[in-house]
C-alpha cells in the first residue's frame, strides 16, 4: 500500500525534498541542501546545474531511504522559475553555468527589443519583456558559448528551465519536457494557444528544436530509478504556481500572498486570460484535468526586507517577530507613513529611481510609530497589487491565503484584512510550494482530485476585516500621497 508522496523543491538558495503522507497531506520528513550562487560580474547571477541535480538526487535519496521506495506513489517537482540551463542532449552536460532569473546580463538586449515586438510579447506571453525571463538568456548562450553553436549544428542542443533539466537527468535523458507554468515564464510560449510561438522564437532568433515538449502540470513526466525501484515523476509546476495550487486557491477570485523578503501575490482568474493594463503579469496558474487556469501575478520588491532593515539597519528591533508587539503598543501610526522604495517601486508605479521615505514625523513620533508604519506599508503594497488585479480582470478577490516568514505577524495579517476588506486565511502548513507539487503529483496519479485540496488544508487562523472601511480607505489614500512624494 502506497503511503507517501514526495515533493522536490529546487529553489534559488536551496534544493529540498519532502515526504508527505498521502491520506492527509501531512509533512513527515524533509532533506535540504544549499545551492551556491556566483556573481562573476556586476548584475550577473549563475548556478551550477550539475550541483542542482546532484543535490536534488541526494535529497530524494534521503527521503526515499526514510519512507521506503515501495511506499512512495510518486514525485512532484517545483522549481525556481525562468532560470535557464543549456546542455548537450547526448551527454546531459551543461555547456555553461545556469543563468539565474535574477541575472541582468541581457537587460540591454531586452531594452533594444522593438516596440512592435514588445507589443507581441506582451499580448502572447502575458509578460512584460525583461531580462528576468528565459528567452534572452538562451539567446545569450547561443551568442557567447561556441560549444552551444556547435551542438546546435549537430542537432544536440537542449535548452530548458530547472524543472526540465531535472526531469531529463532523473529520467536518464529519456524525457525532454517542461510543464505549461514553467513554459509560460520563458517569453516564448503563447499562453492562449498553449504552444511555443513561431513569431516569438523569431524575435529572439531561437530554433524550436532546442526547446522541450510542453506537458500539462498534472502530466506523468516519466520514471526515475531510486533504490532499485522505478518511481513515477508526475506533477510539475513553477514555485509560485505550486504555492497557489498548494494553498488550494482553485476557484476564480482566490488568491495567495507570500510575505517573504518581497511580496508575491497570485490571483486565480479562472479561465479568463486577463490582459493587464497596469503592469501585472498574466500567467498560467496550472493545468490539470484537461483545464487551464490563468492567474495574474504581481510583486513588490520589499516586504520582510523592510522589517529586516528596522532590525539590522536601524537597530530598532531585536528580532523581526518583535515588530508585532512594538506595533501593537500604540493605538495608531500617529500619522506616520512609510514607503519601502529601497530599490525603486514596482507595480503599479514602475519607478526604479524612487527611494524610501517616512512622512508625517513630529516630535511625538516614537519608535513604535515607525515600526507600525513599516508593517502597514507592506499591507498597502498588497492593496496596490490587488486593486490592479481586480481592475484588470473584473473579478473580485474572495479570500487570500497567506504564507512566508512575515505571515506569522498577527498585527500585519489583521491590518491586511482591514485594508483589503477580505479575509486573510493563514494555514497550519505554510510550506505551500512543496505541498503544491506533492498534491499535483497525487492528482496526476488519480489518488486525489483537485476538488479535495481545499478540504485537506486546515486554517490555523482566519483574520476577518474589522473596523470602518471608509476609515481604512482614508489611511490608504494617505499612503498613496506618501508614494507620490517618492516619485517626484
Ligand atoms: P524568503 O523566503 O524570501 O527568504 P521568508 O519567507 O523566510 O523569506 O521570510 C523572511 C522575511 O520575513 C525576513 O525579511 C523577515 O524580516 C520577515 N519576518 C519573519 N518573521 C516576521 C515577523 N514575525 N514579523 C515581520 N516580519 C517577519
Amino acid at each position: 500500500m502506497m503511503k507517501y508522496i514526495l515533493a522536490l523543491d529546487a529553489g534559488t538558495t536551496s534544493v529540498r525534498a519532502f515526504v508527505y503522507e498521502l491520506k492527509t497531506g501531512k509533512f513527515v520528513h524533509g532533506a535540504s541542501q544549499e545551492i551556491k550562487q556566483s556573481f562573476p560580474k556586476p548584475g550577473w547571477v549563475e548556478q551550477d546545474a550539475n550541483e542542482i541535480y546532484y543535490k536534488a538526487a541526494y535529497c530524494l535519496n534521503e527521503c526515499v531511504r526514510f519512507a521506503g521506495a515501495e511506499n512512495i506513489a510518486g514525485i512532484g517537482i517545483t522549481n525556481q522559475r525562468e532560470t535557464v540551463v543549456v546542455w548537450d542532449r547526448e551527454t546531459g552536460e551543461p555547456v555553461c553555468p545556469a543563468i539565474v532569473w535574477q541575472c541582468r546580463r541581457t537587460s540591454e538586449y531586452c531594452a533594444a527589443i522593438s516596440k512592435e515586438s514588445v507589443r507581441k510579447i506582451r499580448e502572447r506571453t502575458g509578460l512584460v519583456p525583461d531580462a528576468y525571463f528565459s528567452a534572452s538568456k538562451i539567446r545569450w548562450v547561443l551568442d557567447n558559448v561556441p560549444e552551444a553553436r556547435t551542438l546546435l549544428e549537430q542537432g544536440r542542443l537542449s535548452a530548458g528551465t530547472i524543472d526540465c533539466y531535472l526531469v531529463y537527468k532523473l529520467t536518464e535523458g529519456r524525457v525532454f519536457a517542461t510543464d505549461v507554468t514553467n513554459a509560460s515564464r520563458t517569453m516564448l510560449f503563447n499562453i492562449k494557444t498553449l504552444d511555443w510561438d513561431r513569431e516569438l522564437l523569431n524575435i529572439f532568433g531561437l530554433p524550436c528544436e532546442i526547446l522541450p515538449e510542453v506537458y500539462a502540470s498534472d502530466a506523468r513526466f516519466g520514471e526515475t530509478e531510486i533504490a532499485g525501484k522505478r518511481i513515477p515523476i508526475a506533477g510539475v509546476l513553477g514555485d509560485q504556481q505550486a504555492a497557489l495550487f498548494g494553498q488550494g486557491c482553485l476557484g476564480e477570485g482566490d488568491g495567495k500572498i507570500t510575505y517573504g523578503t518581497g511580496l508575491f501575490l497570485l490571483f486565480n482568474t479562472g479561465e479568463t486570460c486577463a490582459e493587464s493594463k497596469r503592469g501585472m503579469l498574466t500567467t498560467i496558474g496550472y493545468s490539470a484535468g484537461g483545464k487551464t487556469v490563468y492567474a495574474l501575478e504581481g510583486s513588490a520588491f520589499n516586504a520582510g526586507s523592510a522589517v529586516q532593515w528596522l532590525r539590522d539597519g536601524l537597530g530598532l528591533l531585536k528580532t523581526s517577530a518583535e515588530s508585532e508587539a512594538v506595533a501593537e503598543s500604540v493605538t495608531s501610526n500617529g500619522g506616520v507613513y512609510f514607503v519601502p522604495a529601497f530599490t525603486g517601486l514596482g507595480a503599479p508605479y514602475w519607478n526604479p529611481d524612487a527611494r524610501g521615505l517616512f512622512t508625517g514625523l513630529t516630535r511625538s513620533t516614537g519608535r513604535a510609530h515607525m515600526v507600525r508604519a513599516v508593517l502597514e506599508s507592506i499591507a498597502y503594497a498588497a492593496r496596490d497589487l490587488s486593486c490592479c488585479m481586480e481592475e484588470d480582470s473584473g473579478i473580485c478577490l474572495r479570500e487570500l491565503k497567506c504564507d512566508g516568514g512575515a505571515s506569522a505577524n498577527n498585527f500585519l495579517m489583521q491590518f491586511q484584512a482591514n485594508v483589503l476588506g477580505v479575509s486573510i486565511n493563514r494555514p497550519v502548513e505554510r510550506e505551500s510550494t512543496a505541498l503544491g507539487a506533492a498534491l499535483m503529483c497525487a492528482v496526476s496519479l488519480g489518488l486525489i482530485s483537485a476538488q479535495d485540496i481545499p478540504r485537506m488544508r486546515s486554517s490555523e487562523r482566519i483574520f476577518t476585516p474589522q473596523g470602518d472601511r471608509e476609515e481604512y480607505e482614508r489611511f490608504y489614500q494617505e499612503y498613496r500621497r506618501a508614494v507620490e512624494r517618492t516619485l517626484l
